[in-house]
């Protein structure tokens, strides 16, 4: 941002935008849940909002979850906004303007369990996009012996282990510690961490017990406080820009968009433009919507409507021709600005996320642009050629395309993270097109260079 914004009379700090990832079963849904459970349990009404996709926890609310370790009047930032769907790692690459959407990560890691392939993914993303990250070593309550300090500050509970569950943790802490460091990160317990810029800190703590949940609370916040503030300076009242975090079909409003806004304000009547599989969409706003608190499933009226949206939020926008939009694409509200100038900037940001196709190749298919891009560089890595690389489910169209392949080898679909359509599996069953479906890159890429080894062997 140059000076003359940050110098605008509408600037303010947004909340900075935080996404949980790690590998399957590590307990990123327990510890989110936990965060959201105990804020509104401790909190009166208002502990937390429920945004679309995402959960507001205020200032007020992380500090009282936090109690000493976070002193309001320390901090000027407004709380912290964490992305609601964790595990899937592409939600770390879903970007903003080049850079992640997520201002912050938390990397959780099963103490037990140590770093998986998710983890080691989720690592390389983080180190790609620059993103700062902070470890909660999960399921401390699961060490042999563990003896629980109700309310203390988790360095007090480490300390006041026996020294057997102790030294057990210590083991399991310090392999974590000495993974992060052969990823390239210095890392240590969050205590002993000066400048978390420069070092990453662990979080010891339970999404079962909730120890040490405030204290990472306090680093989350700490952190942005004194690393992040200057990103968080926006104009309130500027054209709004988000990320799409997903494409919904919502009865009686047809394809809506799941969006997280990073930048300014977005309102109902706004003309957006948003990055469709072929072209730019220029849409107007029709509704801008947000969850009605408690409400059931079932019921028609799930959706409250509101007039607009600041960022840093989660919303829904429901708007004409939305069905091409894709998941990880930028929204931008025209406002005051000439259209064609948006467009063009959407159509920007879309080509840097450039995925090199060749004559011959496998099909690709991500459920997110940033998902694709990762993808895209896996295969360039393992020298896989790609004949095609979309975002969405996997149609008809992907057989018929793969199926195109020259040699035998390419006639092949990858998906990450996407659904077969119904009338893609019949195609599939009556073609020769090798189906790969997984949500883990590196997984995919091993089943794939396995298959072209048997083929070769068949061939031989
Ligand atoms: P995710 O796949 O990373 O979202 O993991 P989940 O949150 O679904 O957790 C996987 C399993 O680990 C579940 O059975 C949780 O109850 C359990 N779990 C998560 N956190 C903890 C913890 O801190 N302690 C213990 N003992 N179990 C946990």
């Amino acid at each position: 941002m140059s000076d003359s914004d940050t110098q605008n009379a509408t600037d303010a700090l947004r909340t900075p935008i935080v996404a949980v990832l790690g590998h399957v079963d590590h307990g990123k849904t327990s510890l989110l849940d936990k965060i959201r459970g105990s804020a509104v349990s401790e909190g009166e009404a208002g502990a937390i909002t429920q945004h679309i996709g995402a959960t507001a926890v205020p200032l007020e609310t992380v500090s009282t979850m936090a109690g000493s370790l976070v002193d309001p009047d320390d901090f000027d930032l407004p709380g912290l906004l964490f992305i609601d769907t964790p595990g899937h790692h592409s939600f770390t690459t879903l970007r903003s303007r080049g850079g992640a959407l997520a201002d912050i990560a938390i990397l959780v890691v099963d103490v037990n369990d140590g770093f998986q392939p998710q983890t080691e993914e989720a690592i390389d993303i983080l180190k790609r996009t620059g993103t700062p990250f902070v470890v909660a070593a999960n399921k401390i309550d699961t060490t042999p012996g563990w003896n629980p300090q109700d309310g203390a500050p988790i360095q007090q509970t480490y300390e006041a282990q026996s020294q057997r569950a102790r030294s057990m943790l210590d083991e399991r802490l310090y392999e974590i510690i000495g993974q992060l460091s052969d990823s390239g990160f210095s890392a240590d317990l969050y205590w002993r961490v000066q400048n978390f810029q420069k070092n990453v800190g662990v979080v010891p703590l339970s999404a079962l017990t909730s120890e040490g949940i405030p204290d990472l609370l306090a680093v989350l916040m700490g952190l942005s406080q004194r690393y992040m503030k200057d990103e968080m300076a926006i104009d309130v009242s500027g054209p709004g820009a988000g990320t799409v975090l997903e494409v919904k079909d919502e009865k009686g409003f047809g394809a809506t968009l799941d969006v997280v806004l990073y930048d300014g304000v977005i309102r109902a009547g706004d003309q957006i433009v948003v990055g469709g599989t072929n072209e730019p969409i220029v849409t107007e706003v029709r509704a801008l919507l947000q969850p009605r608190p408690n409400a059931e499933i079932r019921t028609e009226k799930r959706f409250d409507k509101v007039e607009q949206v600041g960022a840093a939020a989660g919303v829904k926008i429901a708007a004409p021709d939305l069905d091409d939009a894709m998941a990880g694409a930028p929204v931008r509200v025209v406002r005051d600005r000439p259209l064609d100038d948006v467009v063009e900037e959407v159509r920007k940001e879309l080509a840097q996320i450039s995925v090199e196709t060749e004559e011959d190749g496998v099909v690709v298919k991500a459920d997110t642009l940033g998902s694709l891009e990762a993808m895209a560089n896996a295969l360039k890595e393992a020298e896989i050629p790609i004949l095609r690389a979309e975002v969405g489910d996997i149609a008809p169209r992907d057989v018929a395309v793969a199926s195109t392949a020259g040699e035998d080898v390419h006639q092949v679909i990858l998906g990450f993270n996407v659904e077969v359509l119904p009338d893609a599996r019949r195609e599939l069953e009556e073609s020769d097109v090798k189906l790969f479906s997984n949500d883990v890159i590196y997984q995919l890429v091993q089943d794939y260079d396995e298959y072209v080894e048997e083929i070769q062997r068949a061939q031989q």
